[in-house]
């Protein structure tokens, strides 16, 4: 069976599909971290749907939500309308926001994934402006319909100024750490203010706290201050994307904490559906400049995605899962770092809670005479992920040269489990360095 639905799938899918290339496995069965195979074998999955498995394979808790509603002979397709399962939803996703959001916001369900939810806010800001233009970060990545390609990195558009994202010793600027990231919040401000060569009132900026498909670049606290700043004071809406960095992930529930700054939209979606398919964006009541039907979508009111949502929401802050996250994170961390210290290519390795990146490079084109640290190695993380593969571990590659081997596990690892990790992602690196 396994070969067979490998080969019927590389016939009949896409030229596009992605994992399914790099992973060439059957999921049948899953628990946790674990997936079995429809060869019998198990991996431990660290790619975690993406980033969106907070609990992991059907957690108990989810799977429980989901059979309520299954049990209830509620309707499952309902358009936008207001349900009890909608309404559990919203109170449980509000108990966690931001306070002045919690207590100043708007809930808006976009369509089922998070590009959905992007365009959404793109276009909020641009309707309660009356401006067009977005700042938008190098490295960043948004999704995959026109709007979010847009401000992705990479991808050209006019409209969209690009502006430095200060992420780790690759910055731009030339510098890493705080003074890059203070740089790259001046190149910011004198483009703004700039009357010549500089940009039009734009209608809004967008930023990921931790860029996650860019390679795992956590922005420094003090530069998302400064670009909370800069946009506050010149009246333009801050939209945090926290596709992938919400629901604990990062080691606080929504790692916009970690530096304390309100935005003025938050971009929300794979964990908040607990494994299900939900995306919304959060806004402050100003910016609800929405004429009724201004923005629409068929797909709004997943009951069940709604269910399992709230009950991985709840699960989440009730156990602590955020800190548990957080020291977790900092524990492997620690030991990627002495793993990177055996292993001169590894070039780094960083990350905030249970997103953790571990960049591959090729040390002997380490350039010392023109301070050019390694580049970047494609072939070793390609290599990297293979051996993790034969090891029974599920690893996904990220970042502008595929060089970034992302960890994302489910935030119920347990200590145990973070060492199986560990061990098979060090025994893969001396196997692919052969
Ligand atoms: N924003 C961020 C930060 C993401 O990581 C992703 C997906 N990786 C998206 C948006 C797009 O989400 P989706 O794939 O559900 O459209």
């Amino acid at each position: 069976a396994h070969e067979g639905i490998l080969r019927r799938q590389s016939l009949r899918e896409s030229a596009a599909r992605t994992y399914a290339r790099s992973l060439p496995i059957v999921p049948v069965r899953a628990r946790g971290l674990t997936i079995e195979g429809a060869d019998g074998r198990r991996y431990l999955d660290c790619l975690s749907g993406a980033g969106t498995l907070a609990l992991g394979h059907n957690h108990p808790v989810v799977l429980e939500a989901i059979r309520r509603v299954l049990d209830s002979g509620a309707p499952l397709h309902v358009l936008d309308l207001a349900t009890p399962v909608k309404d559990a939803f919203t109170t449980e996703l509000f108990a966690t926001l931001p306070r002045e959001l919690a207590e100043h916001g708007r809930i808006q369900f976009c369509g089922p994934a998070g590009t959905d939810a992007v365009e959404a806010a793109l276009k909020l800001v641009r309707t309660a402006t009356g401006r067009t233009g977005m700042l938008a970060f190098d490295g960043a990545y948004h999704g995959m319909t026109a709007g979010a390609l847009a401000v992705s990195g990479g991808a050209q558009d006019v409209r969209v100024t690009r502006l430095p994202y200060p992420h780790n010793y690759r910055c731009p600027y030339g510098v890493g750490g705080e003074r890059g990231a203070e740089l790259a919040a001046r190149w910011t401000e004198h483009l703004l203010d700039d009357p010549k060569g500089g940009v039009p009132a734009p209608a809004g900026m967008i930023v990921e706290p931790v860029q996650g498909e860019g390679g795992v670049n956590p922005a420094p606290d003090a530069w998302l201050r400064r670009m909370r700043e800069i946009t506050a004071s010149r009246s333009i809406p801050l939209i945090a994307d926290e596709v992938q960095t919400g629901v604990g992930r990062t080691g606080t529930f929504w790692a916009v904490e970690h530096s304390g700054i309100v935005p003025d939209v938050m971009v929300l979606s794979k964990a908040i559906g607990g494994s299900l398919p939900l995306a919304v964006i959060v806004y402050r009541d100003s910016l609800d400049v929405w004429k009724p039907g201004a923005h629409a979508g068929t797909f709004r009111g997943n009951q069940l995605a709604m269910a399992a949502g709230a009950a991985t929401l709840a699960h989440v802050r009730e156990n602590g899962l955020a800190d548990r996250a957080a020291v977790l994170g900092a524990g492997m961390l620690g030991q990627l770092q002495g793993l990177a210290a055996d292993h001169p290519c590894i070039g780094d390795v960083r990350g905030r809670g249970l997103m953790i990146g571990v960049e591959l490079v090729d040390p002997e084109r380490e350039d010392l005479s023109s301070g050019n640290p390694a580049p970047p190695d494609p072939a070793l993380a390609a290599a990297v992920q293979r051996e993790c593969l034969r090891r029974g571990l599920i690893v996904e590659l990220g970042g502008r040269h595929s060089s970034v081997v992302r960890l994302l596990p489910p935030l119920t690892l347990t200590d145990e489990q973070a060492v199986a990790v560990l061990d098979r992602l060090a025994d893969a690196v001396a196997a692919a360095r052969t």
